[in-house]
């Protein structure tokens, strides 16, 4: 699944068994041509990234090109802010549409014209009918529709009314263009759908320019065929769509026109995806921006430390399908386990920190120990770390009275400091208040990690940092922003960030970058947010791959 260089090993989907056959039919010796359509009304998220792997992807497999464009027919929600974003995500995630970027409103002109050849052929109607006895008489799967009382007006009247409400003679909702095909027809979208409306509105690009503004269903198939797409991949709430997308591409007689095939849209456990929904999240401060890392944004997965590589390997491994399914967030996660495991440098750091004094050993001396940088992975080299009287632990580590099976450091117990010695609690210090503030241990110089001592075995490993050496950061925890109630409904989660203000980080991290990712022992990975004297470390994903014990229990 990884090796791109042998096509033979490329998995097929329906998809690519269409575009086969297509190549060998009536595209034989073209070139397919794909497109990634997104509106920008919102930043990309995940969802979004499968949709993008699929149309660059394949481009990039058929070595044929795929467009950019911007679907910017609704100009009341769209920005430049988001235009903007897109293309960043996109370019992060390592696709490029070199020359090939289009917008929606490049084409006004030409949809303009091709509504007008719509009513010359008696195709297309203004229609004074309100959106809601609009919406009435479109009727409903069981009731069919009854006809506007516009729909008789002569081709020459809808010109002229055509050509009145594109001047700005008419105001917001007061007539719109309607194709005219079958009030009747079973499929609700053939009832003479809206094609174009009136909106004046600003739009990012055009300015004051238009008042009236063509419908997606209107606009989608035209940029498709004017941008010589082969085949128009979009999900699977089109599928009702395509026979209108086929009619208008029939009735305006294009030649070669393109195919639209639609797929299964991504949906993950834990997560809501639709931009409007993660708007309101933005909007409402539940979260810090469309960056905040535990949104389901390309910037906000990007934030977070997730790899394009991680991100594309998903995709990759849910594959395509035609019909709609719920996947489970833990398969994104381990993909960024896998990239990251051997690549990143493993450190120690204490999130929650309890000290440890080490009596017998001499005050003010201090050792460098070896410490190998990666378990896996020899080439990621090694560092010494300082070893001194006063340490941290994490509290997590100690327990005074242990239940059974805990093998980590109690009263009397020995353990193993992780590339140091084996230490044993002696004693435990408290506050008035009966907190464990403090421990006393020893240490056995006999027992030094990397001299192959074998006199007697412990069972417990820990991480640990020298008090004195280790440097004072902030480490974020996140958990899924959304919950599942008792009902089954989606419902945020009030502890999706946990910030720990007090955490110590091994003395190799002084010069830490922004941007850069380690494996903190034990923790977890992390990627640097912040460097600096007051450095900031958010987790990306923890250890445990809950999505390989699902797999193995299959
Ligand atoms: P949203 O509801 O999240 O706003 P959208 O479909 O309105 O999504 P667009 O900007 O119109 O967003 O989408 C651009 C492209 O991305 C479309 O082709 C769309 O089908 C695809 N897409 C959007 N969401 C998903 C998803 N969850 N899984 C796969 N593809 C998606
Ligand atoms: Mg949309």
């Amino acid at each position: 699944m990884e090796n791109n260089n042998d096509k033979s090993k490329i998995p097929s989907n329906f998809i690519k068994n269409i575009i086969n056959k297509d190549l060998e039919g009536y595209l034989l010796d073209k070139k397919i041509h794909t497109r990634f359509p997104p509106e920008p009304n919102g930043y990309l998220h995940i969802g979004h990234a499968k949709s993008i792997c699929l149309n660059f992807g394949l481009a990039k497999e058929y070595d044929a090109p795929c467009n950019l464009r911007f679907d910017d027919t609704n100009p009341v929600k769209e920005d430049t802010e988001y235009v903007d974003s897109i293309q960043e995500d996109i370019k992060w995630l390592g696709f490029d549409w070199e020359d090939r970027k289009y917008y929606a409103s490049d084409y006004f002109e030409k949809l303009y014209e091709y509504a007008v050849k719509l009513i010359k052929k008696g195709k297309a109607f203004v229609c004074d009918l309100s959106a809601d006895e609009i919406r009435e008489f479109r009727g409903n799967y069981e009731k069919p529709g009854k006809e506007s009382p516009y729909r008789k007006r002569t081709i020459e009247e809808n010109l002229k009314l055509f050509e009145e409400m594109k001047n700005g003679v008419y105001g917001d909702g007061e007539k719109v263009l309607r194709a005219k095909i079958d009030m009747a027809a079973p499929n609700i979208n053939m009832r003479d759908p809206v094609i174009y409306r009136i909106a004046k509105v600003e739009h990012h690009r055009t300015g004051e320019e238009w008042c009236i503004y063509p419908m997606y269903d209107f606009a989608h198939p035209l940029s498709d065929a004017l941008e010589n797409i082969t085949h128009s991949i979009c999900t699977l709430e089109f599928e009702d769509h395509r026979p209108l997308y086929d009619w208008f591409l029939k009735e305006l007689e294009i030649e070669n026109p393109p195919k639209q095939i639609e797929f299964a849209r991504l949906n993950l456990t834990n997560t809501i995806m639709s931009k409007r929904h993660l708007r309101n999240l933005v909007e409402q401060e539940v979260v810090e921006g469309w960056d905040d890392p535990r949104m389901p944004t390309i910037s906000g997965l990007r934030r977070r430390g997730y790899t394009p590589e991680a991100i594309k390997n998903f995709c990759e491994k849910i594959g395509v399908a035609k019909s709609n399914s719920l996947v489970d967030i833990s398969i994104l996660e381990h993909c960024i386990r896998e990239d990251l495991k051997d690549t990143t440098r493993t450190t120690m750091a204490v999130l929650n920190p309890l000290k440890i004094i080490i009596t017998n050993y001499p005050e003010g001396e201090v050792e460098y120990l070896d410490a190998d940088n990666s378990r896996t992975n020899s080439e990621l080299g090694k560092r010494k770390i300082p070893f001194a009287r006063e340490i941290y632990i994490d509290r997590e580590d100690f327990m005074e009275k242990p239940p059974k099976k805990f093998f980590r450091l109690y009263p009397g117990n020995e353990v193993r400091l992780k590339h140091a010695y084996f230490i044993k609690c002696e004693e435990v210090i408290k506050d008035e208040n009966g907190n464990v503030i403090e421990l006393r241990c020893t240490y056995d110089p006999e027992t030094k990690s990397g001299t192959g001592f074998t006199g007697r075995k412990v069972k417990g490993t820990l991480h640990w940092v020298s008090a004195k050496h280790s440097l004072k950061s902030e480490v974020r925890l996140y958990d899924h922003l959304m919950l599942e109630d008792e009902a089954g409904e989606n419902i945020i989660n009030e502890n999706s960030l946990k910030i720990l203000k007090n955490c110590y980080i091994e003395e190799s991290m002084k010069d830490v970058k922004a941007g850069e990712r380690y494996q903190f022992m034990r923790h977890g990975f992390f990627i640097c947010d912040k460097a600096g004297e007051k450095a900031v470390y958010n987790r990306i994903v923890s250890l445990k791959d809950k999505w390989k014990k699902i797999k193995n229990k299959k």
